[in-house]
């Protein structure tokens, strides 16, 4: 005897339903079959809908029905040739007529009985099993249809009753014994009470029908037939490149679908495993699917001992707390004798070991009653002040890792919050079995996909860790990274075991978000075609999204970009900036993203700040870190300056040397924040905050060369005005050259103060064989004192800077 039990998707329609057969029609060669069957896809919830609408006077519960009706009709037109058709057809009418009876008798109550829930509901799984036996019959295949409820005796708790084993065991072996067919068709989900009303084993139930067949025949195996190719390391829908899991124990089968993993309904596994019957979850839609074999021999696998993360949603967690408490026994008990007599089922349990609080989890449709059921039975030391009222927080979720051997593996649980703490999701509450085969954590409902893929990256994805970039800027750098990101795509996944994903870009104009991942190789198009650029709704939608290892990046000069990144490093989210803003602002701001990445496990890099991808600033913090002082830095910092001194010797006018330099992509957007040297400024100024100085722009003083005159006005008033300057600048460039110097723009910072400004620079020293757009940073340092630490090489360009952004990222990422 052998036991196939097949779920509402797998009926859904007409077209599975022959799916199904096929299956049948293969699995008969082999033995008897006991077929069970689900309610077609969706028809519980709409009975469910249906009996709910009628109950509080709401006519539309009708049309409901209607739709219900039509499903099967069309369902069984399609499935049984015409002349075959009547019987069924007229069966089904009135079976749904009969349900239209109930519901409309419920309209006239206006009032809706467990009982007559069950009544409605049992529909789903009576009609399908018969359209499954009619079709059997249609395909040439002998089926007998088998009322389960003539079977199956339960106790009389509607909706989710008790199984009275000795009566439907006996029910079940006689009932066999005097068959003679070969293939019998059962509705699933149903019973009947020793009353004889109709009950029903609770929603999922119909897997649980299947293993108690399986049970009381001894069969020699309980296939389930489902959507899915087998248990998996996480729900699908959740994690989409969750694997299947081949074989698994029957207790780690148990812990699974308790926490959440409804491929298979938890209590399904008890009849089964008692009678030691391997269970088979297989795939309908994929019938050559290996599957998973539920077992009882614990399966030796290679050094992973998850075996996968669950979650259950809809939790709300009971606090009782009060001074009272501690060191009284049997607070405990009463509360717990509290909710069970109110039938509240207790999910989780914890305890604080200062016993001053008892923290559990329940099913949050029960809340309300659960709170009234405690604040009763502890009236007397409420009032007295010995315990608080229940505290109660809805909106809640528990995610579980489970497997057998996590007994023997300490550490499991530090990984899991470090893993689910890096990435900014709050736990609420934690609870470990005392089986070990299961950790779970209290968490806010919203954050549950994340922490599930957070968790199953850390716990099974050995092949890469995802990272969620979104991008602000797509301009010179901004392109230039997105190339790069193209390029380096394979490489990264290969050899860093990263997948980035650009979720998000953004330029002035427009934005475009896209889940799967924006393609690189036509990002243009894609941006072209996407929403109206909202800096606000840009940042909310990241935020919202709500992704793990999520990286910003920024790569606009724009102001208010970066006063974005205190809300996102508050979500967890890393910023990566070679906007300078932030970093140059005030002291507080700078000090306050500093201070959010720390607390929120978030990390902020913004080394193209200064030099562009030359490491700067990772060399400062090297220095820092192994625990040497910076004493000194000189510098030059502007790869601009560099350049237009560098190129400028009176042949070429100034300003046209200036414009080169802006052509070939080395300024600011507004090359005045070169020239005048405040780029500088707040280089030298972010190096100085670096290395613990608490500077502002205001504390730097500024030589600067440039005539006031070309700072006013726009742009183009400063091409303008320098042309007519330029015997000012030729006079600059004629004292260097005759005194046997170069021009520098400098950049000096030395006991808590920084200056900047035009030097010249004689052969002997570092600075002087600095060419194109070069930068040099000189660290002067406790280990560093006559000869410096120096970092030289190219500190402009886009090219560089998006590498440079790049190496953040990945920085980021790790
Ligand atoms: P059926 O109607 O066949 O009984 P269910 O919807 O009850 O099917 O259960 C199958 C679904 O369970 C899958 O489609 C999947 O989304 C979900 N699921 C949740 N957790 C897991 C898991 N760990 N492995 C496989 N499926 C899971
Ligand atoms: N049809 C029932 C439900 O949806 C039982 C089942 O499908 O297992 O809950
Ligand atoms: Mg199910």
């Amino acid at each position: 005897m052998q036991v196939l039990k097949f779920g509402g998707t797998s009926v859904a329609n007409a077209d599975n339903i022959n799916k199904v057969v096929a299956i049948v029609q293969q699995s008969i060669l082999r033995d008897k079959t006991v077929v069970v069957v689900s309610a077609l896809g969706g028809v519980t919830d709409s009975l469910l809908k249906a009996g709910a609408l009628a109950a509080i006077a709401d006519e539309s519960y009708k049309d409901v029905l209607a739709t219900i009706e039509r499903r099967h009709i069309d369902a069984v037109k399609v499935l049984v040739p015409v002349a075959k058709q009547s019987s069924i057809l007229s069966w089904v009418k009135q079976r749904c007529n009969e349900i239209e009876d109930i519901c409309n008798g419920v309209f006239l109550l206006g009032e809706l009985s467990d009982r007559t829930r069950d009544r409605i509901v049992s529909f789903g799984e009576l009609i399908s099993s018969q359209i499954v036996a009619a079709r059997l019959k249609a395909a040439g295949t002998d089926a007998v249809w088998k009322d389960a409820r003539e079977l199956i005796i339960t106790d009389s708790n509607h909706g989710y009753a008790a199984v009275d084993f000795a009566i439907t065991d006996h029910n079940i072996r006689s009932y066999f014994a005097a068959a003679v067919e070969n293939l019998f068709v059962v509705p699933g989900f149903v019973a009947s009470s020793q009353a004889g009303l109709t009950t029903t084993l609770g929603r999922g139930g119909s897997d649980y029908t299947a293993a108690i067949f399986a049970s009381a025949l001894d069969a020699k195996v309980l296939e389930i037939w489902t959507d899915v190719s087998g248990m998996m390391t996480a729900d699908p829908r959740l994690v989409p490149h969750a694997k299947v899991l081949p074989r698994i124990s029957y207790q780690e089968a148990m812990e699974l679908s308790h926490f959440g993993a409804k491929v298979i309904y938890p209590p399904t596994i008890q009849p089964v495993m008692s009678k030691s019957i391997p269970v088979w979850i297989k795939n309908t839609f994929d019938p050559e699917a290996h599957g998973t074999v539920i077992e009882n021999e614990v399966v030796k696998r290679n050094g992973n001992n998850i075996r996968g993360i669950t979650s259950i949603n809809k939790i709300a967690l009971l606090s009782l707390e009060g001074p009272g408490m501690v060191g009284v026994p049997g607070f405990s008990k009463r509360l717990f004798e509290a909710l069970a007599a109110e039938q509240i089922n207790v999910i989780l349990i914890t305890q604080g070991s200062s016993e001053h609080s008892i923290c559990v989890g329940i099913d949050e449709a029960t809340l309300v009653d659960a709170k009234a059921a405690v604040d009763k039975a502890f009236a007397w030391e409420i009032e007295t002040g010995k315990v608080d009222p229940l505290v109660v927080e809805p909106g809640l979720s528990i995610v579980a890792l489970v497997g057998d051997n996590m007994k023997s593996h300490p550490g499991v649980s530090g990984k899991m919050f470090g893993a689910i703490g890096r990435n900014g999701v709050n736990i609420r509450a934690i609870a470990q079995g005392s089986s070990e085969r299961n950790i779970s954590a209290v968490i806010a409902a919203v954050d549950v996909k994340k922490a599930i893929n957070v968790l199953h990256e850390e716990f099974f994805e050995t092949t890469y860790k995802q990272v969620n970039l979104f991008i602000a800027g797509a301009g010179n750098v901004g392109s230039k990274l997105l190339s790069q990101l193209q390029q380096q795509h394979a490489w990264l996944q290969e050899q860093l075991r990263l997948q980035i994903r650009i979720i998000g870009i953004a330029n002035s104009r427009k934005m475009v978000f896209n889940d799967e991942g924006v393609n690189l190789r036509n990002w243009k198009q894609e941006l072209e075609a996407g929403q109206p650029m909202d800096l606000d709704k840009f940042v909310e939608i990241t935020r919202s999204k709500n992704l793990r290892n999520s990286v910003f990046a920024d790569v606009t000069a724009n102001d208010n970009v970066a006063q974005t990144y205190d809300r996102l490093l508050e979500k967890s989210i890393s910023v990566v900036a070679c906007n300078k803003v932030a970093c140059s602002s005030s002291y507080a701001y700078y000090k306050k993203l500093k201070d959010l990445a720390r607390e929120y496990n978030a990390s902020f890099q913004f080394e193209t700040n200064v030099g562009a991808g030359l490491p700067v600033i990772g060399t400062l913090n090297d220095l820092l870190r192994s625990g040497d002082t910076v004493n000194r830095i000189e510098a030059v910092l502007s790869g601009t300056l560099n350049f237009v001194f560098n190129n400028y010797n009176g042949e070429k006018s100034f300003a046209e040397v200036v414009k080169q330099a802006q052509e070939e992509g080395y300024t600011e957007p507004d090359p005045r924040l070169d020239l005048g040297g405040t780029d500088v400024m707040r280089k030298i100024m972010i190096l100085a905050r670096e290395s613990g100085e608490q500077l502002e722009m205001e504390d730097i003083t500024n030589s600067t060369f440039m005539p006031a005159s070309c700072m006013q006005g726009s742009v183009e008033d400063f091409y303008a005005e320098m042309a007519k300057q330029e015997t000012h600048f030729k006079a600059l460039y004629d004292e260097a050259v005759k005194a046997g110097k170069k021009l520098k723009f400098v950049a000096k910072y030395e006991n808590g103060k920084a200056a900047v400004g035009l030097q010249h620079i004689d052969p002997q020293h570092d600075f002087y064989h600095l060419y194109g757009k070069d930068n040099v940073v000189l660290f002067y340092t406790n280990r560093y004192v006559e000869q410096p630490l120096v970092v030289k090489g190219a500190g402009a360009g886009a090219e560089v800077t998006a590498s440079g952004v790049f190496a953040d990222i990945i920085r980021a990422a790790h």
